[in-house]
């Protein structure tokens, strides 16, 4: 195969968009294949934390990002009826980082990074479904029938991974116990403005995220056993279910049309052995999809691709060695993120009177000095020149 031969990215989403931007600047000619047939501009909210913004900051793309939804100042943690447990104010973290974290529409972002690549860069409509490779080059499989050549192939597309069941075979996303609505509530809704605020009752959960002009994204979760439904009358279940929860709870989800609250069991995937085999590796979701408790599984797509396409520029002779290094620099500090993840949404998903009464207890003992300090290395990741 030609040494010029592009780089495949299997997957649209922002862990696919970002390596492309980032590889294409690091020269490299760059081909995305995405399965849904246009780019989706429909869902909910995200945060990017401080660690995901900084990565974007070589990109060019954090003003832009921050131009595009809410810088978030501060961080509140409260029992439902609002008492504050903990309360994290992130202005000197920033300070510290020089970037703030952003609360962004899912739409917002991917029109900003689809939009950072030239036209034809990434194909809709254009599935990965098979793949081989030998020594010389890689052959993604396209569910048109095409057959395209490429040097390298990132499997970035998603926790059902098609990239990732042909290198390793199946691997079975596990339940956390637990269900979750999202929505989109307009902005005439108040809420306070940068700041993200997340209520623990008993067994569920109700986040509340700033979007600024776009409104306010909220999350809320409940322990339930694997694949429920919803009854016709969600905003009835839903208000049933947070009836405890004071304001601005039942007002965001009155007001969040009934047709885009979106509801997914949570799942992670159990901690693959490897992630890359010769020239095909995976990233984001399809390595080391998370439960949302940190909210950071899009924060580590996207240091999982700033950080391949530094690895992929240094050894541009040896792409599979450029492969195994990026994986070998990301394992630990993922796998630590996905673990700590899945323990705390056990912890804040409690229903025992006891445990919640030390927990909640501990949460409020704490100095938050010692909560801002605690995200240090979370943020402090080293950004690729
Ligand atoms: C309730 C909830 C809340 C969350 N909140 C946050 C948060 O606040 N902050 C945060 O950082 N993360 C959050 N996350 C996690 C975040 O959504 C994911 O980690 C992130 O979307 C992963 O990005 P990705 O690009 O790896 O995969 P995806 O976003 O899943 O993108 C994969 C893309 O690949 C495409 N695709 C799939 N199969 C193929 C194929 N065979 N060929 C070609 N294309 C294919 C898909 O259509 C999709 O566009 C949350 C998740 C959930 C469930």
């Amino acid at each position: 195969m030609a040494m010029d031969a592009p780089l495949l990215i299997a997957g649209g989403g922002p862990g696919g968009l970002v390596a492309a931007i980032a590889l294409r600047r690091k020269g490299f000619d760059v081909r995305v294949f995405e399965r849904a047939p246009e780019l989706r501009v429909a869902g909910a909210g995200l945060a990017l934390q401080i660690n995901a913004v900084r990565m974007l900051v070589p990109l060019g793309l954090s003003d832009a990002v921050a131009a595009a939804g809410q810088r978030l100042a501060a961080g509140s943690l409260e029992l439902a009826d609002g008492t504050v447990l903990q309360r994290m104010d992130l202005t000197a973290v920033a300070a510290r980082f020089g970037q703030s974290g952003v609360a962004i529409h899912r739409g917002a972002l991917a029109e900003l990074l689809a939009g950072a690549l030239p036209a034809g860069a990434v194909e809709y409509g254009a599935g990965v479904v098979d793949l081989r490779q030998d020594a010389d080059g890689v052959t993604a499989v396209l569910s048109d029938g095409r057959e395209v050549q490429g040097a390298a192939l990132v499997g970035a597309d998603g926790i059902h991974s098609t990239v990732r069941l042909a290198l390793f075979g199946e691997v079975v996303p596990r339940y956390a116990g637990y269900t979750c609505w999202r929505g989109v509530a307009p902005p005439s809704i108040p809420v306070p403005p940068n700041c993200t605020t997340e209520r623990w009752g008993i067994g569920r959960r109700f986040g509340v995220v700033p979007l600024g002009a776009a409104g306010t994204y909220w999350f809320a979760t409940n322990n339930a056993p694997a694949g429920g439904t919803d009854p016709a009358d969600v905003h009835g279940s839903l208000r049933a279910l947070f009836a405890g929860f004071a304001d601005p709870v039942p007002g965001l989800i009155a007001g969040t049309p009934a047709a885009t609250i979106l509801r997914n069991d949570i799942v992670d995937l159990p901690i693959l052995p490897r992630w890359t085999i010769g020239r095909v590796t995976l990233l984001g979701d399809a390595a080391h999809a998370m439960t949302p408790n940190m909210g950071q599984g899009a924060c580590q797509a996207i240091e999982d691709a700033v950080i391949l396409a530094d690895h992929l520029a240094k050894s541009r002779a040896d792409l599979p060695a450029a492969l195994t290094a990026y994986e070998a620099a990301r394992r630990d500090r993922v796998i630590g993120i996905v673990r700590q993840s899945e323990r705390f949404g056990k912890v804040a998903q409690w229903e025992n009177p006891v445990a919640r009464g030390l927990r909640d207890l501990l949460f409020r003992a704490m100095p938050s000095s010692l909560m801002a300090g605690s995200v240090d290395a979370l943020y402090g990741v080293e950004v690729p020149a």
